[in-house]
């Protein structure tokens, strides 16, 4: 968990890669459905692009559909859900019908760092490689380092005035269940303004260790 621009991207990226967990990003699966030419589509892109969150019901179905497939059959990641009460009080309920403990990590980050993450991000349209304006620039201008015939692209909602509105969802709808897993002391921190390899590394102990208990 954590806010939007806090690193949960890359860091359940980085699960996939070195510990075989599959990464189950539900804003990625929205991106991937907002491309296709259908009403469902055109309503995701609206609320997407305004930083407004997609409704629970879908969001929903789309987790339990993408967590029964073999490849999640020893765990996997959730990036980005739950982020509603109704969303956290069904994961409760497939956690317990998968027979599985559910571990939320905060990626910790401060507000002020928060935006600069956000509006300088940049993505690689070939290969996913993330770059940032302000802290990780790609060596030339706007080209992928991996791939130079490829310019670099920013997501439609990480331009300023939505990136706005999605921090303000964040405080409003998902910020209260960070509230609830405290108080169930199940929560575990870590500090998200570091760089990726310090905060993976942390990530990584927590999620062993939850394994070796199971
Ligand atoms: P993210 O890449 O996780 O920041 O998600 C990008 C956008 O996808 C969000 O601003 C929402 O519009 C939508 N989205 C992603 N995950 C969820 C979720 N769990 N519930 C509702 N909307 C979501």
């Amino acid at each position: 968990m954590g806010a939007p621009g806090a690193g949960k991207g890359t860091q359940a990226r980085l699960l996939q890669e070195r510990l075989g967990l599959p990464q189950i990003s539900t804003g990625e699966m929205f991106r991937a459905l907002k491309q296709t030419d259908t009403p469902l589509a055109e309503e995701v892109r609206r609320l997407m692009e305004k930083g407004q969150l997609v409704p629970d019901d879908l969001t929903i179905r789309v987790v339990r559909e993408r967590t029964g497939r073999d490849d999640c059959k020893h765990g996997y990641v959730l990036d980005g859900f739950p982020r509603t009460p109704a969303q956290a009080a069904m994961l409760e309920k497939l956690a317990v019908e998968q027979g599985k403990p559910i571990q939320p990590i905060l990626v910790d980050v401060p507000q002020e760092l928060l935006e600069k993450r956000m509006t300088g991000r940049r993505n690689c349209p070939v290969g996913g490689e993330t770059y940032n304006i302000y802290f990780k620039p790609a060596k030339s201008d706007n080209v992928c380092d991996v791939h130079p015939e490829a310019q670099l692209e920013q997501r439609d909602d990480d331009k300023p005035e939505t990136v706005e509105t999605r921090l303000a969802t964040y405080d409003e709808q998902t910020r209260p269940l960070l509230e609830y897993y405290r108080a169930g002391n199940l929560l575990k921190y870590v500090d998200g303004a570091r760089d990726p390899e310090a905060i993976f590394k942390d990530i990584e102990k927590i999620v062993t260790s939850e394994k070796e208990q199971t």
